[in-house]
């Protein structure tokens, strides 16, 4: 974070990782190949055994030391003295009507991130959450209303993945056929603003000798942090989204507030430099249906303007409402009429079909201070009655 020196919203200090046991047993979920070696070599181990245990933790997904077969059982017996793979408790485990699932995954100081798991026919995509809250006050977003935020930490973020592997059943990493083929970094918070986290969490992930998931099928959304937009595309290479919403700096500043201090123009350079761009992998724009604040023919057309010469497709987003939002979503004419303009200028223009409304998991309704959270679920589902 902070590498090219600018200056970040304050968030509280992250805490340590996951959960080590009330006996201080350190948990290993999360570590980083080095880091594993490191830690077993300070208990006189060989560097082999860090792949070993690699491929148990990450391949088969083991949550218990006596299950790895090939160690010997003195070995199996002091990694269990030392260390855990515990997991965060699961505060809530919810599933909508349409197969979308949400948990709210609690940490060892007690705060909650949500993630969310949207099957598809042809894929299974898990939504991961960066930080808890987060600094951005996007005026459409729930999120941007939580007010207490800090970073995640790796392990924390690796451990959303982990989570849904175990409840999806899927260890060891199937080849093919995943229920958890695709990995999105929207969820809570802004992935560029814990930059240093997110990617070591990533490159557990990406790791082929494990989750195995590819930096192809990973799209890390972000509202337009751009000092570290060439980053995430140098080392990472993932997919990036980007959240416009907006085709003047004047609406922008408004509702996506960071535009003040990286308006769109700065943001579009940054994209057009983003590496490997081509026909084939393209950047996803991100807009938010509002109904008679962004949602013009003028402003479709003005879109496909600011786009050009980036390989690019445009994602539109039905706005998904929350209690006390101060917006509407946009009418179902208006947006095919805008997805059209895009559409027919040559731009891949689909509109998202709502997912997991009924349980708040649908994209911008996430906040996970645990008790507004539930109030505000209630609440939703007490309009959706009397609707
Ligand atoms: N901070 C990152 C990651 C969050 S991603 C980012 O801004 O990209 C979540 C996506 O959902 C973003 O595109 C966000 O703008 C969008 N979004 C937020 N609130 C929404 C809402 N109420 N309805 C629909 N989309 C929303």
């Amino acid at each position: 974070m902070g590498a090219m020196g600018e200056s970040e919203p304050a968030v509280t200090p992250e805490v340590a990782a996951l959960p080590a046991d009330a006996d201080g047993r350190a948990n290993l979920i999360g570590l980083s190949r080095e880091e594993l070696a490191a830690t077993l070599a300070e208990i006189g181990q060989p560097a082999f055994r860090a792949r070993q245990l690699w491929h148990w933790i990450y391949h088969r997904g083991a949550v218990d030391f006596a299950a790895m077969s090939n160690l010997s059982k003195d070995f199996r017996a002091e990694l269990a003295q030392r260390f855990t793979l515990a997991r965060p408790a699961i505060s809530v485990d919810r599933q909508s009507i349409d197969g979308t699932r949400k948990w709210l995954l609690k940490f060892a100081d007690g705060q909650e991130v949500e993630s969310v798991h949207i099957p598809e026919e042809d894929r299974g995509t898990l939504c991961v959450s960066s930080q808890v809250g987060c600094t951005l006050t996007c005026k459409f977003c729930h999120t941007g209303t939580q007010r207490l935020v800090r970073n995640l930490t790796a392990p924390e973020i690796v451990a959303q993945v982990m989570n849904a592997r175990d409840a999806l059943g899927e260890w060891p990493s199937p080849q093919e056929g995943r229920l958890l083929s695709n990995i999105v970094m929207m969820g809570m918070g802004e992935p560029l603003y814990n930059f240093d986290n997110v990617a070591k969490a990533l490159k557990i992930v990406m790791d082929h000798e494990g989750i195995a998931i590819s930096r192809r099928k990973i799209t890390l959304s972000t509202a337009g942090v751009v000092p570290m937009i060439e980053r995430c595309g140098a080392e990472l290479g993932v997919m990036l989204a980007i959240s416009l919403h907006a085709v003047t700096d004047e609406l922008r500043d408004r509702i996506v507030p960071i535009n003040k201090k990286y308006p769109i123009a700065e943001l579009l350079n940054a994209c057009r430099n983003y590496p490997g761009l081509n026909n084939a992998r393209r950047i996803t724009f991100e807009y938010v249906m509002l109904k008679d604040v962004n949602d013009s023919p003028a402003e479709a057309r003005a879109l496909v303007k600011l786009l050009k010469g980036i390989p690019a497709k445009v994602n539109l987003i039905p706005f998904n409402p929350w209690p006390g939002a101060p917006f509407e979503r946009s009418t179902p004419e208006r947006i095919a009429a805008f997805s059209d303009i895009v559409f027919n200028a040559g731009y891949a223009s689909p509109v998202r079909t709502p997912r997991g409304e009924d349980i708040m998991a649908a994209c911008g309704q996430l906040k996970s201070d645990s008790v507004k959270q539930r109030r505000s679920e209630r609440d939703a589902a007490e309009a959706r009655a009397s609707a």
